[in-house]
């Protein structure tokens, strides 16, 4: 049939010469996925087990991303998310009902907690804190409907490490899942499942991205059971990821191990030289003997991240820790974390009742890949203006 040159554009005879094997997974966007036939349509989101149907559940890039994040956390199945904080929200709604219960602790990343205190209540789920050292006492805080519990190991800002075994252990015991995020460990240093967590998030934001520049979230689970129920929550939530963003990660992940273990080694050097220093108190750093449940961390974990926080004397005020932040140069200001550029991000705790007595004299560390020698040179010349203030 001769076609015009306009119906060419779309339906063109041109044909580039095959057998193209590079070492980059290709980028494959599409919302249509094409069938052989009439009789083969289906509208199905499991793409394991029905071949591809339709591009919300992921082109062939986003599933090579699934499955390589999948068998670095030794889970069942991964999805990919738009982010860290769409991986929290969809396990929630997968696993939750009105009426039932669910145990967070108090050190969970903040969106975490928000979701639960703002949305998961609105739609008639109790909703409970409990204390991150808690281990397998968290066993007088079950009720009969509680479903889910959440673990995040180390905590956000404060650091504590969780003895997830136990915690996990218990759920079980009464019939209830175990949620982790892992993303500190970068889904590496930490084996969730082998410490007996049914399902794990990770903002594959931070370190699998590793540039700043993409915003994506994975979760991972256990059993066929679990990867149902989330499958089916992820089709109707509609939650898809960009296969550019995952092109981006697939090609940070090649580069994750030793951006991982330069990191390592400079985020201990610089932790442990905090720690002694006379303006400081405490340095919340789970591989230090003064963090929180360092003796998890020494139990469970085979390494450790970049992310770390200082708590400044109880003698400075938040002016002057302030100033100590607006003096750094390598070290910028802003949120997320686990890029290649150093990051410093001040907190205040105020006086809540719950969380440890830090106030404002906590600062969030992030540590990129600038010389370790340059970036002790940058606190030293901000420690100075501490006391200033
Ligand atoms: C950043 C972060 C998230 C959220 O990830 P986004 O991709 O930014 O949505 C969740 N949990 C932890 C511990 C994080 O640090």
């Amino acid at each position: 049939m001769p076609k015009h040159w306009t119906t060419k554009l779309i339906h063109p005879d041109a044909r580039p010469p095959e057998g193209f094997h590079s070492l980059a997974t290709a980028t494959y966007r599409g919302s249509t996925v094409l069938f052989p036939n009439g009789g083969a349509v289906v509208d199905t989101w499991d793409q394991y087990a029905a071949g591809y149907t339709y591009g919300l559940y992921g082109t062939p890039t986003t599933l090579e991303l699934a499955t390589r994040i999948c068998e670095l956390e030794n889970g069942f199945r991964t999805f990919i998310t738009p982010g860290g904080q769409g991986a929290i929200s969809l396990i929630n709604l997968a696993f939750l009902k009105a009426g039932d219960h669910i145990l967070i602790p108090e050190s969970i990343y903040t969106p975490n907690r928000k979701f639960a205190g703002e949305v998961l209540r609105r739609f008639g789920v109790e909703v409970s804190f409990y204390q991150p050292a808690i281990g397998a006492g968290i066993e007088a805080l079950f009720r009969e409907n509680t479903r889910l519990v959440w673990c995040e190991s180390p905590g956000s800002i404060t650091m504590e490490v969780q003895d997830v075994p136990a915690i996990a252990n218990a759920a079980q015991k009464r019939g209830a899942m175990t949620a982790l995020d892992n993303t500190w460990s970068a889904g590496v240093y930490f084996d969730a499942f082998a410490h007996g967590v049914d399902v794990t998030m990770q903002a594959l934001t931070k370190y699998c991205g590793g540039h700043s520049d993409i915003l994506l979230g994975s979760i991972t689970v256990r059993d066929e059971a679990c990867y149902q129920r989330l499958g089916a929550t992820h089709q109707l939530m509609g939650c898809a990821a960009s296969p550019d963003d995952c092109s981006l990660a697939l090609r940070g992940m090649k580069t994750l191990a030793v951006r991982l273990r330069a990191i390592e080694e400079s985020a201990l050097e610089l932790a442990r030289w905090l720690a002694v220093r006379p303006e400081v108190e405490l340095v919340l750093h789970p591989a230090l003997a003064s963090c929180p449940g360092h003796e998890f961390w020494k139990r469970d974990f085979t390494g450790s991240a970049g992310l770390f926080s200082v708590v400044f004397q109880r003698r400075f005020t938040k002016q002057q820790v302030l100033a100590f932040v607006d003096a750094l140069e390598l070290f910028k200001i802003g949120y997320s974390w686990a890029g290649v550029t150093s990051l410093a991000v001040p907190y205040d705790f105020g006086s809540s009742p719950n969380r440890p007595s830090y106030g404002a004299r906590i600062v969030r560390l992030n540590i990129g890949l600038e010389e370790v020698e340059d970036l002790r040179a940058d606190l030293a010349q901000a420690l100075t203006r501490l006391s200033v203030g």
